[in-house]
């Protein structure tokens, strides 16, 4: 973290985008923006003990609320990645996609790869006008192919 002059141009700067998008500023909301912006792909869970830590008091479930509120204003992304809580991301409006370690559960982000949406167009698209299309690549982390070798059981 900065000094506290970069924090103070960085809440002008969280403020004006969540003016932005036609909602009201409170410090919760202020605290929410700045959770999910220093950790990318987080769940509610893990957002609400980043906020807990600036406002006590903070309850899961007004995070919740006030994630679904950023969603649908597209301040904030949510992932909902094959068989774990959803997650909230502040990259919005550039189709990009995930991929997800099956082990581990590590996420990155991946470009779009034709660079606007919809990336891929599909093979029967049954009369629909096709908008977005959001693809999750599964498999084995950098770490996870490659376990340290003191990690083996002996
Ligand atoms: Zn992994
Ligand atoms: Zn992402």
């Amino acid at each position: 973290m900065g000094t506290s002059a970069d924090q103070h141009l960085r809440t002008d700067a969280l403020r004006a985008s969540i003016r932005a998008a036609g909602l009201k500023v409170t410090a919760p909301r202020l605290a929410v923006l700045q959770a999910v912006q220093d950790n990318p792909h987080s769940s509610t869970e893990q957002v609400t003990a980043v906020v807990r830590a600036v406002l006590n008091g903070s309850s899961s479930q007004a995070v919740y609320g006030i994630l679904a509120v950023f969603t649908g204003a597209g301040l904030v992304r949510r992932f909902d990645p094959p068989g774990s809580p959803a997650l909230f991301e502040c990259r919005v409006g550039d189709n990009h996609h995930h991929l997800v370690c099956i082990r581990c559960g590590a996420i990155r982000d991946v470009d779009c790869v034709v660079g606007e949406a919809p990336c891929l167009a599909p093979s029967d698209t049954s009369g629909f006008a096709v908008l977005t299309a959001n693809v999750t690549f599964t498999g084995l982390c950098e770490e996870c192919q490659n376990p340290p070798s003191d990690a083996i059981p002996v």
